[in-house]
């Protein structure tokens, strides 16, 4: 007889681990017995000598597909004759922090059960279990028991509670747990509140192979729903959700549709098939059968599989693949009240397809592409949040307020940083007022009580005054482009000084114009800025964000001064020389006019060179469409130079607008001159690096910034960092965008404050 006590941290409650443990003990006829406490699970295990080291060897290997196991130990003591297995009840204790576990996607078990008509939950579109279903999405308050989810006001019928009792049983401790007869349930209605009579599902069908646009409640929030290979639908849904260009994810049914229409590769088919189920971005196929509308201008397609029964009984059909866009009119979040959702998207919707499970926080769905064989994350949501990014060092209770476009806050617990879920642009009451709650949740959820506010420099972002507006606390502005840095810095858990390359499009510099080519002697404390792209002016503020050809106009006058009429290129051919007489008068006159270093306005300027794009109606297309045409095998460069007797030091880059335009007038193709200007942005980050490294002997170079979302530029300077025997860190679980920024804020603070 041997008898061992183990304890496991890191996630491993509310994820089905105790019913495991349970039918694993009985497996390899152990006895003793298993419960959740303060600091995880904790099991009193004894058996004959083989029987309990396979079954303490089988743990970490057979653990449900969510759990986290961060430490795992085991020590041996004397038997005590235990005679069964039990799961005792959770030890309260004063310490009730617990990790929450994010939404999780239908699990195969749960499937075969929703596809069997002999199942009594057959076509429910609400059945879950303890390895799948909705969890951070339905939690009011902790404990996570059923009482406090939106579960709350369904009583489970005594089949449910059976299960829910036996801890065999999968459900054991499921607190969504439901059936047909006394869980939630759906109906589908018009526009003007009538219920549609027949099946809700079969009508859903028929009416998206008809081409109507349903609004589908689903986790985290409405999804607007059209047959996505029907182009008139399509483009229904484009205008009537004033959405011009901006792709739409798709939903395919199976990775067999994913294939038809997507090149994808193993790593992609893997992540697509996560647990977390994100929209992965993939290079679309040429002969897809999608409709046009759905990624204008676009050879990518963003794609995900589905994630809840509901969505697997739409798709079991004949429909193969359907656009599933956020809920939402333009730039607002994501619609989850039924009330709001009949408000907000009663105009664009032909019908709803509602339940009664309500959505207490809103999720939207996670992007992600692959980059380099691993995930490389854009929008951090469901699925992910709210797990936290572990660190490699315990931080002070710190709420960080995050940026302003693709917001997120982080809040800090000893070594955990809980990064929120996506935001959305903090432009409009609707999203401060999700940014406020979503921080009073997390706050409750995971018992923080911040000791300081971290916020970035931006006199004008609403996160930083809402920072700035929060009595007696210690608060830090922390430089966004630092920030940039750091969160990636913590996300690969490296520390000391290293050179971070942040290529952005807008960020506050200290010396209070608008930064975002920059090179960085960075620690998690505090930067040097080392070297930055030559200033330009950006005239109309903001309205130059929106309008390349602005920038464009501004490249060419540095380049060429007055002589720029002279030029034969089509931008100058289109361009209305009173706007540009406008713009003249007020960069002289320094009237709504700040100074730019910004790398994200340079792509922008060469697009609208190239005749690409003139004007963008969503964050950064004009890049993406300067990227998507370039040409991959061009080894050739423009010429740049780096000024560096100035300190700072600066990137000329002006004879790469000469380079450009002579191009452009011997009538080189746009891919050719987008494939030079890829490679010479890549080249002159390696050789800024080169110079910097020997200059301050720094071999480790951090990568960040929203420009690093061109994976044709990441994997060119990755790659030329590496020829030249650097040490490149990029990031992998946070988003190089300001989504990830929050992290950053939050470590700086902590360093600043409290650490002496
Ligand atoms: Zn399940
Ligand atoms: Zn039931
Ligand atoms: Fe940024």
């Amino acid at each position: 007889m041997k008898r061992a006590e183990i304890r496991i941290t890191g996630m491993v409650q509310g994820i089905g681990f105790r019913p495991f443990i349970y039918n694993l003990a009985r497996k390899h006829s152990v006895r003793g017995w298993v419960l959740n406490n303060e600091k995880g699970v904790f099991v009193d295990a004894e058996s004959d000598d083989g029987n309990l080291d396979q079954f303490i060897q089988e743990i970490p290997k057979l653990a449900p597909p969510l759990a986290r196991i961060e430490t795992f130990d085991v020590s041996y003591l004397n038997p005590l004759g235990y005679t069964l297995f039990e799961i005792k009840k959770s030890e309260e204790t004063e310490d009730k922090f617990v990790l929450i576990s994010p939404d999780l996607a239908t699990c195969d078990q749960c499937l075969s059960e929703l596809f069997s008509p002999q199942d009594f939950r057959y076509r429910y579109s609400f059945i879950n279990c303890t390895l799948c279903g909705p969890r951070f999405t339905i939690i009011k308050d902790i404990p996570y028991d059923r009482h406090k989810t939106t579960m709350a006001s369904f009583t489970m019928c005594p089949i449910c509670q059976k299960e829910y009792d036996d801890p065999a049983n999968r459900r054991f401790h499921a607190q969504p747990n439901a059936c047909p007869s006394c869980g939630p349930s759906l109906w589908l209605q018009d526009r003007e509140g009538k219920e549609v009579s027949g099946d809700s599902l079969a009508k859903t069908l028929e009416f998206i192979e008809a081409g109507f646009i349903i609004a589908i409640k689903g986790l985290g929030g409405f999804h607007l729903a059209c047959n996505a290979k029907n182009e008139e639908a399509v483009s229904n849904l484009r205008s009537r959700k004033f959405r011009e260009d901006k792709p739409f994810a798709v939903m395919c049914r199976d990775m067999e549709e994913v294939r038809n229409l997507c090149e994808v590769n193993r790593e992609e088919e893997k992540l697509l098939a996560d647990v977390e189920r994100p929209i992965v971005i993939l290079k679309r196929k040429r002969d897809s059968s999608i409709a046009h509308s759905v990624a204008p201008h676009q050879d990518t397609l963003g794609v995900m599989l589905p994630y809840s029964p509901l969505h697997h009984i739409l798709l079991n059909g004949s429909l193969k693949t359907l656009v599933m866009t956020s809920g939402n009119v333009s730039d607002e979040p994501i619609a989850y009240r039924d009330e709001e959702a009949k408000n907000r998207l009663g105009k664009i919707a032909d019908y709803f397809l509602l339940h009664n499970r309500e959505i207490h926080m809103r999720c939207d769905d996670s992007v992600t592409r692959v980059f380099e064989g691993n995930p490389y994350i854009i929008r951090r949501s469901r699925g992910y949040v709210p797990f936290p990014i572990k660190l490699s060092f315990p931080l002070e209770m710190i709420l960080a307020c995050g940026g302003e476009l693709k917001n997120t806050f982080c809040l800090t617990r000893g070594p955990y940083a809980f990064l929120s879920h996506h935001i959305g642009d903090l432009e409009n009451l609707e999203t401060l007022t999700s940014f406020e709650e979503g921080i009073e949740h997390f706050k409750r959820l995971f018992y923080i009580e911040p000791k300081a506010v971290a916020y970035d420099l931006h006199p004008d972002y609403l996160s930083a005054k809402y920072a700035l507006s929060i009595p007696d606390l210690p608060t830090v502005g922390v430089q966004h482009h630092h920030a940039h840095i750091v969160s990636c810095m913590v996300e690969n858990r490296i520390e000391g000084e290293v050179i971070g390359v942040a290529m952005d499009g807008t960020g506050f510099g200290t010396d209070g114009t608008i930064w975002g080519g920059e090179f960085l002697k960075a620690n998690l404390r505090e930067f040097v800025r080392l070297a930055h792209l030559k200033k330009v002016p950006m005239p109309g503020g903001s309205m130059a964000i929106k309008q390349p050809w602005r920038m464009a106009m501004v490249c060419l006058s540095e380049a060429f001064g007055d002589g720029l009429e002279e030029l034969k290129i089509d931008l100058l051919k289109r361009m209305d020389s009173k706007k540009w007489d406008i713009l003249k008068r007020a960069i002289e006159k320094k009237i709504n006019t700040p100074w730019t270093s910004s790398m994200g306005r340079l792509f922008d300027a060469i697009s609208s060179l190239l005749s690409i794009r003139d004007e963008v109606n969503y964050e950064g297309q004009a890049a993406i469409e300067l990227e998507m045409i370039a040409d991959r095998e061009i080894k050739e460069t423009y010429p740049f130079y780096l000024l560096k007797e100035e300190s700072p030091f600066v990137i000329d880059s002006t004879e790469v607008i000469r380079g450009v335009v002579g191009d452009l007038t011997e009538g080189v193709s746009n891919s050719k001159i987008s494939g030079k200007f890829h490679r010479t942005i890549a080249r002159m980050i390696v050789e800024t690096c080169e110079f910097m490294r020997s200059s301050e002997s720094l071999n480790r170079v951090v990568l960040s910034g929203g420009v690093f979302q061109n994976i044709l530029l990441l994997s060119l300077v990755v790659e030329g960092l590496k020829h030249s025997s650097f040490d490149v860190y990029t990031h992998h679980l946070v988003p190089t965008n300001d989504g990830g920024i929050s992290l950053g804020q939050a470590v700086i603070a902590h360093m600043r404050l409290f650490q002496m």
